[in-house]
């Protein structure tokens, strides 16, 4: 297990902690701080303890890369593009150091750079037991550079403030970034609770889980779920594969699916695992029935198939009654869950009741439930279901890779119990 700022002296230390505050921003304004409040405990904690400082940095969005895609779009359309306001709107990151003053109840302090003479000064001229913010790492190319040379200059810079680096940053864990991984190469390292939480929960589910366990995995792409797959195959009790990734493995089973989303160049990867799963004993539950559509939009009328098989020309959009009661009596005995990936086209309201149905199942189920990804996230959220699950993660794309069996590098740096 890694070791938290709970396990180090805090009192009198100057402290760089990495969070990850990548959140959604609409003109200047966070549209939702999930992630600003995950990180709330561990910053309350190091100030508890008598930090002498606590300096905050993170990314939000990649302003180089989103910059050139928006540009080349206003060109297109024959808009003016006006830089600042574009990186005001989306990648600076001084309204959300002011978003965190007001959770937080006291001062924070933000520098318009990361580095640099500015930034020093500030740095130097902090009072005792005061939160400085700094700009959005990602300005600076080093931070993402692949010279490992030139990402540990950075990092050193940023390492100076400091006597200890926390990194409370899960969904940013699966980068190797100088503010992730090469800042450890200067200071101490330790997580924060969040880090921690994300850890204790996730790393059961690849070592010794409590049988029965029961995977669910769904989403749009079997290619995107593979590894994640393969991994779970070798520990869970039962696989549930919905969403539209099931319609490649229906198809890879000789069943008609109709005009549903298949990735044809994975057919053999569906029926390799399945033949995975007989292999390991691994119950997998495919859909029986389904709700489809004749076209892919959310004015679809839904319509009911009650069976394996699709007919031409319609589209699989969410799993049916009869999938839902089978994966539910799966879901009561479970000792261990975890989901990933939506059972259907939750965008759309009249193709969410499958996912519907599964959130309320993993929120009543018994054991211990851990939910994964981006869009899986948001769905619990939406159906208000989150606080009765035991761990929501905070990362799409590191948790996927945790899941993997992968290591993660900004969890590798941290300091091990
Ligand atoms: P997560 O972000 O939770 O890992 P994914 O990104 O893999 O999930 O997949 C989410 C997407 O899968 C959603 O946008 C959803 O609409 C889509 N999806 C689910 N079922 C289907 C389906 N039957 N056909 C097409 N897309 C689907
Ligand atoms: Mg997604």
């Amino acid at each position: 297990m890694i070791k938290t700022v709970r396990d180090v002296e805090l009192k009198g230390k100057r402290v760089l902690m990495r969070v990850d505050f990548n959140v959604p921003m609409k003109d200047g304004v966070v549209q939702d701080d999930t992630r600003i409040t995950a990180a709330l405990p561990t910053i309350r904690y190091i100030l508890e303890q008598g930090a002498r400082y606590l300096i905050l940095m993170s990314h939000l969005g990649d302003p180089k890369k989103d910059m050139e895609k928006a540009k080349e779009k206003a060109a297109k359309e024959g808009k003016p593009f006006d830089e600042e306001k574009y990186l005001s709107g989306k990648h600076r990151l001084a309204p959300v150091a002011k978003h965190l003053s007001q959770l937080l109840g006291r001062p924070v302090k933000f520098a318009p750079s990361c580095i640099g003479p500015e930034a020093e000064t500030m740095v130097k001229g902090l009072k005792d037991g005061e939160v400085l913010m700094l700009e959005n790492t990602r300005f600076h190319p080093e931070e993402t550079s692949k010279d490992e040379k030139v990402r540990s200059e950075f990092a050193k810079r940023l390492a100076s403030y400091a006597d200890l680096y926390v990194n409370d940053a899960f969904g940013t864990a699966h980068r190797a970034h100088a503010s992730t991984v090469d800042v450890a190469k200067f200071l101490p390292a330790v997580g924060g609770f969040l880090m921690e939480k994300e850890v204790r929960y996730l790393e059961p589910l690849l070592k010794n889980p409590d049988k029965p366990f029961v995977a669910i995995i769904g989403g749009a792409k079997v290619s995107s779920k593979i590894g994640v797959l393969e991994s779970l195959v070798n520990r869970c009790t039962t696989l549930v594969i919905g969403g539209g990734m099931a319609y490649t493995f229906l198809k890879s089973m000789g069943k008609k699916v109709g005009s549903s989303l298949v990735e044809e160049d994975h057919l053999g990867t569906a029926e390799k695992l399945l033949s995975l799963a007989k292999e390991k004993k691994v119950e997998v539950i495919l859909p029986v029935d389904h709700v489809v559509a004749s076209e892919f939009s959310d004015k679809a009328k839904p319509e009911y198939v009650d069976g394996v098989d699709i007919p031409d020309g319609k589209i699989g959009m969410d799993i049916g009654k009869k999938t839902l009661d089978l994966i539910r009596t799966r879901v009561k005995a479970a000792k261990n869950l975890v989901w990933n990936g939506p059972l259907g086209v939750f965008e759309f309201d009249a193709f969410a009741e499958g996912t519907r149905q599964v959130a309320i199942m993993v929120a009543e189920c018994p054991g211990t439930t851990v939910v994964g990804g981006g869009d899986s996230v948001a769905a619990v959220n939406k159906f208000n279901l989150a606080d009765k699950i035991d761990h929501v993660s905070t990362g799409g794309g590191a948790s996927l890779e945790f899941l993997e069996g992968k290591t993660l590098p900004g969890i590798a740096v941290l300091q091990q119990k």
